[in-house]
C-alpha cells in the first residue's frame, strides 16, 4: 500500500540543503556566534520583504509575542491586568504570551467559515480595559484586518498580529506582518519557512517599539553594560538566521506549492461528510500552512485515512480554556465554536512531501469514505 506522509522535515529541506550547508559553514568560520552580520542581514531582508521599517530577530515565535507585549508595558501603553482579545481557537503560544505578561486574555470566537477572528466577534469582547487585539492568521489565512483596524481605531487598541503561520500571505498589497502595529513570526521547523531549530522575529514600523524589543531581547541592554530594562535573553541564533536567509527569498514559491495542493483538494473532494475550508477569491490571502477540513466523526475518519496510508493531524484538539494550565481560570467559559472546531478539525498533507498526484489520490480516498 502506498504511504502518504503528513510531513517529513528532511524532505522539506532537501532542495535547500547545499545552500544551508554553505550558510552554516559561513557562520562557523566567521567567529561571530551571537548577533553580528548574519542576524542584521536577516533583519534587513525580512523587513524589506514584509514592508515594515524594522524587523528584530528573536529566539522563537512565543518570545516574539512575549517581547511585543512586554515592550508595550515598558512603554506605558498597557499594564498588567489589562485585556488582550485573542481568538478562542489558536495555538496556545498566542495566549501564553498574554498571561506571561500578567495581561488577561479575552477569548473571541472565530468566524466558522474562515476559522479566523473577525471584527464582529472581537467587538463583542471590547471593554474599558481592552488594550490590544491579537489576530492570528490561522492556518495561513489572512484575518479581515481592515475591519479589525476600524474596531481598533474606534477604541484606541493596538493590533498585534500572530503571523507564525502566514508568512508570505497578503491582502490588498499589504503582507501579513505589516497589517497591524506589530507582528510576531515563528521559524519553527514545521512552519512554512522553517529553520533547523527555534527562531522567530518581530516586525513593526514603530521605532520606539523596535528599540524596546531590541533592548529587551538582550538583557534589557540599551548600550553595553547599561540595562534600561530588567530584560531577557531572547536572541536569534546566527546559525538559524543564516538558514532562514537561504529560504526567505523562496517564500512565494513555497506558498505556490501549497496553493496548488489546496486547489486540487478543493476541486476534487466532494464527500458530503467533509466540510472543506473556504478558498479566498484572491489566492494571495492564503498560504495554506494547513489544509483543514471539518468532519463529524473525526476519529473514524482519521482511522480510515490511516488504513489507506494517509497520515493526518489535528490542529488543535483542546481549546485554550480547557487546557489544564488554564482550566481553573477559564474552564467555566462557554465557547461553543472553539469547542466544535477542536472536536472536528483534521489537517491533510499539504507540504512538499505531497505531490499533485498524491493529492488527487488522497482526494479519491476521502471521497470513498462512508461514515
Ligand atoms: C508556532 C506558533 C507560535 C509559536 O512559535 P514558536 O516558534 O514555536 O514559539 C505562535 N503562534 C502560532 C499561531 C503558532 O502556530
Amino acid at each position: 500500500m502506498k504511504h502518504y506522509p503528513f510531513l517529513n522535515l528532511a524532505t522539506v529541506n532537501e532542495p535547500y540543503m547545499s545552500r544551508i550547508e554553505q550558510a552554516l559553514l559561513r557562520v562557523a568560520h566567521s567567529g561571530r556566534y551571537v548577533g553580528g552580520d548574519e542576524v542584521c542581514g536577516f533583519e534587513r531582508e525580512l523587513a524589506a520583504m514584509i514592508g515594515t521599517d524594522y524587523a528584530v530577530g528573536v529566539s522563537n515565535g512565543l518570545d516574539a509575542l512575549r517581547l511585543i507585549l512586554r515592550a508595550y508595558i515598558e512603554m506605558g501603553v498597557m499594564k498588567p491586568g489589562d485585556e488582550v482579545i485573542v481568538p478562542s481557537n489558536t495555538y496556545i503560544a498566542s495566549v501564553l504570551a498574554v498571561t506571561d505578561n500578567g495581561l488577561v486574555p479575552v477569548f473571541a470566537e472565530p468566524d466558522l467559515a474562515t476559522l479566523n477572528l473577525d471584527a464582529t466577534n472581537a467587538g463583542r469582547c471590547v471593554t474599558s480595559r481592552t488594550r490590544a487585539i491579537m489576530p492570528v492568521h490561522l492556518y495561513g489565512r489572512v484575518c479581515p484586518t481592515e475591519s479589525l483596524k476600524e474596531l481598533a481605531a474606534a477604541h484606541s487598541l493596538k493590533i498585534i498580529e500572530d503571523n507564525a503561520q502566514a508568512i508570505g500571505a497578503a491582502k490588498g498589497g499589504v503582507m501579513t506582518g505589516a497589517m497591524g502595529d506589530a507582528a510576531a513570526f515563528s521559524f519553527y521547523p514545521t512552519k512554512n519557512i522553517g529553520a533547523l531549530g527555534d527562531a522567530g522575529a518581530v516586525t513593526t514600523s514603530d521605532s520606539e517599539l523596535a528599540a524596546t524589543v531590541m533592548a529587551l531581547r538582550n538583557y534589557g541592554t540599551e548600550r553595553q553594560y547599561h540595562n534600561l530594562y530588567a530584560g531577557l535573553n531572547c536572541r536569534l541564533d546566527p546559525l538559524q538566521a543564516a538558514i532562514i536567509r537561504v529560504k526567505l527569498p523562496l517564500t512565494g514559491y513555497e506558498s505556490d506549492c501549497r496553493r496548488d495542493l489546496a486547489r486540487i483538494y478543493d476541486a476534487l473532494i466532494d464527500n458530503p461528510a467533509i466540510l472543506k475550508p473556504a478558498v479566498p477569491d484572491d489566492p494571495s490571502e492564503h498560504v495554506w500552512h494547513q489544509y483543514v477540513v471539518m468532519v463529524d466523526r473525526r476519529d473514524d475518519f482519521r482511522r480510515y485515512l490511516l488504513d489507506n496510508g494517509v497520515e493526518s493531524a489535528v490542529h488543535y484538539p483542546t481549546p485554550m480554556h480547557h487546557q489544564p494550565c488554564y482550566e481553573n481560570q477559564f474552564g467555566h467559559l462557554r465557547l461553543p465554536v472553539a469547542e466544535r472546531v477542536a472536536r472536528e478539525v483534521v489537517s491533510l498533507p499539504v507540504t512538499r512531501c505531497t505531490s499533485a498526484d498524491d493529492a488527487r489520490e488522497i482526494a479519491g480516498i476521502i471521497n470513498r469514505w462512508q461514515p
